[in-house]
């Protein structure tokens, strides 16, 4: 639970302590003022939660399922938002997220970039792509293991070289942890991977990590990206 907003605070409220707790972190953890983004996690809630948040000047959001994000997404077209898929991703999925949304976190296969890259209009902008990272948890399937470099190598190989899509960093979505310092451990390595990819000359400038009840700690190990869902809409 979120202990910094007492329940039934509007949505408005919420995000705005959401962004505090943003501001707060990179201050506590030296990151630059708003090197760290805001995604709002709205699957499970209605549309009238998302008009709140964007009335409240949030645009990007992130959704997990597709039947769900579909006609949200056609209840607030024309508003500026940017979606991001965040869910498992299956085969028959992919052409529908590929119309939709802007950004997809959880690529671990190179068969689903495949997929995407042809299934991606030439009119739109290519469909940007975090590489899921698992971090060790071992009832985790999703995410290609942390120590395996040469696994992760070839799979951002193949994402670079395919047309209409672009690989923009990495994601991971630890099992919760109890303590802030076993939170911040597992972040920390995802970290190290990311900065040996760029110290080999790949470019990324995006690290998703952090959830509501783990942002502090991934704002801690360099995440540019939080996604965060109830501390914003569990009212
Ligand atoms: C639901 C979800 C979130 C948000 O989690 P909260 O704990 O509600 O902030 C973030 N990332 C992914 C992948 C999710 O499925």
């Amino acid at each position: 639970m979120n202990t910094f907003i007492p329940d039934g605070e509007p949505i408005g409220a919420r995000l705005r302590a959401v962004q505090q707790r943003i501001a707060q972190a990179e201050q506590r953890f030296g990151r630059i003022p708003g090197a760290v983004t805001l995604l709002a996690v709205s699957k499970g809630w209605p549309v009238s939660a998302l008009h709140a948040a964007r009335a409240a000047g949030q645009t990007l959001f992130g959704e997990s399922y597709l039947q769900e994000a579909l006609p949200k997404i056609g209840a607030l077209h024309n508003q500026g938002i940017e979606w991001h898929f965040i869910g498992p991703l299956q085969s028959n999925k992919t052409k529908q997220i590929a119309q939709h949304f802007s950004w997809v976190h959880g690529l671990d296969r190179e068969s689903i970039a495949r997929r995407f890259s042809a299934q991606r209009s030439a009119l739109l902008p290519p469909l940007n792509i975090c590489l899921q990272i698992n971090a060790g948890d071992e009832a985790q399937k999703q995410g290609i293991d942390v120590r395996d470099l040469a696994a992760l190598e070839r799979l951002a190989e193949s994402v670079r070289e395919l047309p209409h899509i672009k690989l923009r960093g990495l994601m991971t979505i630890p099992a919760p942890r109890q303590t802030f310092d076993e939170q911040r451990r597992l972040f920390s390595v995802v970290r190290e991977v990311f900065e040996r990819l760029n110290q080999n000359g790949w470019g990324l400038d995006t690290l998703s990590m952090g959830m509501s009840n783990d942002m502090e700690a991934a704002i801690a190990e360099g995440a540019t990206l939080v996604r965060i869902g109830s501390a914003i809409f569990d009212g």
